[in-house]
């Protein structure tokens, strides 16, 4: 019997049925993350847009942030999207709300500007192929700074959008909101390695 990879998606507040659906459709078995049970022997977590001051405030009360940072240290790939990346920042600009901090960058929330409040592009994407990537930006951070040992993949303008470290992948945009799922891919390539690397056999079916 084949046991699929299962991608747990924090499930407090926002976009995460979109994941799911996504990540089902890619072969993973999806479970929705709301108390730190739910974070036992998943081999990847998703967190989702939203608004990032409500999921990390949520996570604090729910006792998900120090669980969440104490896996991620051990290597489980995590990918956030849009509030998501905000929630992995180390540092956010000019505020000091509740986050798991996971990532050496600095977010900046809201940063595109009121005119702009959602706008869809098309990315050049590093590791993806000359084809690119349509991206939806809703109300967007961006990256800042990167930082030691961050690899930018993704920028618009100067503004980087999707940057890896190491087991962490984080966008500004939501690539669960198109029929695009080459960014999820991505992602699910750190969850293999870490798979290969704790020599648990489980695939994408
Ligand atoms: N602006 C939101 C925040 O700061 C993020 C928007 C989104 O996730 N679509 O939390």
């Amino acid at each position: 019997m084949v046991i699929p990879v299962r991608i747990g998606i924090l499930a407090l507040q926002g976009a995460f049925i979109e994941h799911e659906k996504m990540l089902s459709s890619l072969g993973c078995e999806a479970i929705q993350v709301r108390k730190t049970e739910h974070l036992a022997d998943i081999d990847g977590l998703v967190i989702p847009g939203g608004e990032s001051t409500t999921i990390g405030k949520l996570m604090n009360e729910f006792k998900l942030t120090d669980r969440i940072r104490d896996l991620a240290g051990d290597g489980l790939p995590v990918f956030g999207t849009c509030a998501g990346l905000i929630l992995m920042a180390r540092e956010i600009v000019d505020s000091d709300q509740p986050r798991l901090g996971l990532m050496n960058i600095v977010a900046h929330r809201n940063a595109f500007g009121r005119q702009v409040d959602s706008f869809e592009t098309n990315l050049e994407v590093e590791g993806l192929g000359p084809d690119r990537f349509r991206a939806v930006f809703i109300r967007a951070p961006y990256i800042e700074t990167v930082r030691n040992g961050v690899d930018v993949l993704a920028s618009v303008g100067d503004k980087v959008v999707l940057a890896k470290e190491k087991n962490l992948l984080a966008a500004a945009f939501h690539p669960e909101l198109t029929d695009d799922s080459r960014v999820h891919s991505l992602f699910l390539k750190e969850v293999e390695k870490f798979l290969a690397n704790k020599k648990k056999i489980r695939a994408i079916v």
